[in-house]
């Protein structure tokens, strides 16, 4: 009765992703990544999507080390 969608916004970018794309649901294999990150990292409660490619790919080199408040804690 309902089939897969042919097309939906990349969970990352809010890209248009085609059911045809290779890396569907995500726009791309960069994107994919990046999702997976943010699951790693915690980060996926934050829900304004980041819509910058550049700022995309920082982050992703990023957030390995990317605690901004935890050396404050520290004592
Ligand atoms: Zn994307």
């Amino acid at each position: 009765m309902s089939t897969a969608p042919k097309a939906l916004f990349c969970p990352t970018c809010r890209k248009v992703v085609l059911a045809t794309n290779e890396d569907f649901p995500f726009c791309s294999d960069r994107c994919r990544i990046l999702d997976l990150g943010k699951w790693a990292s915690g980060d996926y409660k934050v829900s304004s999507p980041i819509q910058d490619p550049d700022l995309l790919e920082e982050l992703a080199r990023s957030s390995a080390n990317r605690h901004p408040h935890s050396s404050e804690d520290s004592e």
